[in-house]
């Protein structure tokens, strides 16, 4: 009977591989996608019929054009994608928050592609970045690991030997020696040298860690903060300011929030237990807050949840029902709402995360178009890819999927990908 079940699980995520339709825009000179609704802009507009040229792979010309009125010659054009009536076309998804080397599972769920044998990268992360194309998602910002195989995947990405979202890279995480995420960075003792590395370094962004991670049997609590004092992070964030990259920081705990606010960072991840007055100086000051609630969230439902005593699983749900409703505080405060998912922790799996977290911040009363926003324009922002990513609008581009339905009238449009054009 379980058997029978799981057949019918993996061929119905069979058929929806199959009825997505990947396009690699980047490959022509020039194609055409008529939609006949799209969101556009970052403020993620309603607009029927309309005509895209894309030239190598950016959205060239946008207009309107009466579906009757599309010259024949276009209609022959072998880059032509006319999309069916009922689908919107809008931007690809963002994760901001990823460790495409960590599995949240036994093995990764995404499909092995054609070659994936031949690449020289775990076949893990090549299954991962096939999950999150699989989700729509175009852009991530990856949060480290040991072996920095994150700006390993990001290089052959932009080289095109893989397919995959694009990747902001932060390589190892910086940490000090002795404290939390062994398995994101190896640990340093004298920062003046690690610091010296750092612009040679090909990442995207630097990042920090400045706490451990919540307790799931104490409510309230945070691993001790890492031995970083406010004069090194100071000087980790000038010099990754120097070096032009932006600075991420794991960051739990009000007094580990604290510290990362004085010393400059520009965003702060997870943030658990920050203050209302916190999130009132990162509106303020426009520093990004990226909660990453299914994590913890996760951690209370099936299966992983059998792992946890009444009392674990209770501690659980009031942390991640606080940083809820704590993201409803940040919306309204007007701090830049970041979506990410800590994709590779345990239980969180690349791409279908992403939706969970958008679930999680609708459960926080946030309209859908603010989540889709955060999943987008903001996101790209955060990454640092404002210029070229996150909305369907001249010059950027052409990272867009298309969906059955509207997704700013129902989240769950996101699960029928139709199209996907990277
Ligand atoms: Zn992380």
């Amino acid at each position: 009977m379980q058997n029978a079940c799981l057949r019918r699980v993996f061929c119905l995520r069979v058929e929806l591989i199959l009825a997505m339709k990947t396009v690699y825009l980047q490959k022509y000179n020039h194609a055409y996608i008529f939609a006949p609704q799209a969101l556009t802009g970052t403020e993620l507009a309603l607009r029927q019929n309309l005509l895209i040229k894309v030239s190598a792979g950016k959205i060239a010309v946008m207009e309107q054009v009466n579906p009757e009125a599309l010259p024949a010659a276009l209609k022959k054009h072998p880059r032509f994608y006319r999309l069916e009536e009922g689908l919107t076309l809008l931007p690809c998804l963002i994760d901001a928050h990823v460790h495409l080397a960590l599995n949240g599972r036994a093995a990764a769920k995404g499909p092995i592609p054609p070659g994936a044998a031949k690449i020289d990268l775990p076949q893990g992360i090549v299954q991962n970045l096939a999950a999150l194309l699989q989700q729509g998602v175009g852009a991530v910002r990856d949060g480290g690991d040991r072996l920095a195989l994150n700006v390993k995947a990001a290089k052959m990405i932009e080289a095109q030997s893989l397919p995959g979202p694009r990747i902001v890279a932060t390589g190892e995480a910086l940490r000090k020696a002795g404290s939390y995420g062994s398995f994101l960075g190896r640990g340093f003792n004298g920062l003046s040298r690690r610091l010296e590395s750092l612009a040679s370094e090909e990442t995207g962004q630097v990042k920090v860690i400045v706490s451990g991670i919540v307790s799931f049997s104490t409510y309230g609590m945070v691993e001790p903060l890492s031995s970083f004092s406010l004069a090194e992070l100071r000087a980790v964030v000038e010099h990754a300011h120097r070096c032009g990259k932006m600075v991420m920081a794991h960051a739990s705990s009000s007094q580990a929030v604290e510290l990362a606010l004085r010393a400059g960072v520009d965003s702060i991840e997870h943030g658990y237990f920050l203050s209302e007055r916190q999130l009132k100086e990162m509106a303020a000051r426009g520093i990004a807050w990226v909660p990453t609630i299914i994590p913890v969230a996760v951690q209370a439902r099936q299966p992983l949840c059998r792992q946890w005593n009444d009392a674990e699983i209770d501690v659980i749900t009031r942390t991640f029902r606080e940083q809820v409703e704590k993201v409803a505080c940040a919306a309204a405060l007007g701090v830049p709402l970041g979506l990410g998912t800590d994709s590779g922790a345990a239980g969180v799996d690349h791409g279908t995360a992403v939706l969970e977290e958008m679930q999680l911040y609708a459960e926080a009363g946030l309209p859908f178009q603010a989540i889709l926003q955060a999943a987008t324009a903001v996101n790209a922002a955060i990454l640092g890819l404002s210029h070229c990513c996150g909305s369907l609008e001249l010059n950027k581009e052409a990272r867009l999927m298309a969906v059955r339905g509207n997704p700013l009238t129902d989240l769950k449009a996101l699960q029928k990908i139709e199209w996907l054009f990277s």
